[in-house]
């Protein structure tokens, strides 16, 4: 089985656990420098980027999650996860840093005050049928892409919310809410790829 982690410092840990052991991985909660050692996977859960961030450096978790996201450990971002995966963030608290390397530029809180969390069918080409029930909460906007990142799914206004950059995979929504697991069983044929 693949073994993979949760980053789990604050944000909705559990609910990627579950997603993750019910498709059969061997799932750790990575609190710890020694424990991301130990992992082929990685996702950063919805929650508080700004809180992540902070706390990733009290912990110091942050180098550490750098180093293996350089490394090419496939990581999996869902809402604040996606934003600490991007290489550039606007509207970010001040001060807030992100561990990047996936090559766009994502806008916090993108969708304003009155639409806080609304649910679209999102078509996700690379998923196939049927749509994914996509929910978005105070969720973020991918604004730019750089070269190498692939668009997967597109509102009808084209704007993206999911990205995919060689190990990098990133939504805005939050899968592991409605479940859905197509976007955790990708990731996990990722991670399959990577440690083959
Ligand atoms: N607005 C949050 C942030 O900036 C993300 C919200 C979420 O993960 N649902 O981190």
């Amino acid at each position: 089985a693949p073994r993979v982690g949760v980053l789990a410092l604050q944000g909705d840990v559990r609910e990627h656990v579950r997603v993750l052991t019910d498709l059969g991985a061997e799932v750790t909660a990575v609190r710890r420098p020694a424990e991301l050692a130990a992992i082929d996977g990685l996702v950063l859960p919805g929650g508080e980027s700004s809180v992540i961030d902070k706390l990733s450096r009290a912990f110091g978790m942050r180098e550490p999650v750098r180093e293996a996201i350089a490394a090419g450990m496939p990581v999996y971002g869902t809402c604040a996860g996606l934003i600490l995966l991007a290489d550039r963030i606007t509207d970010g608290i001040a001060g807030q840093q992100t561990f990047g390397g996936l090559d766009v530029t994502v806008r916090r809180n993108a969708f304003g005050s009155q639409v806080d969390s609304f649910e679209v069918d999102l078509d996700v080409p690379a998923l196939g049928e049927p749509p994914v029930h996509a929910v978005f909460i105070r969720a973020p906007l991918v604004e730019e892409t750089g070269d190498g990142v692939e668009r997967l799914a597109v509102l009808e206004d084209g704007r993206i919310v999911a990205v995919r950059q060689g190990a990098l995979l990133g939504t805005s929504f939050h899968p592991e809410m409605t479940g859905e697991n197509r976007f955790h069983a990708l990731f996990l044929d990722m991670v399959r790829d990577r440690s083959r």
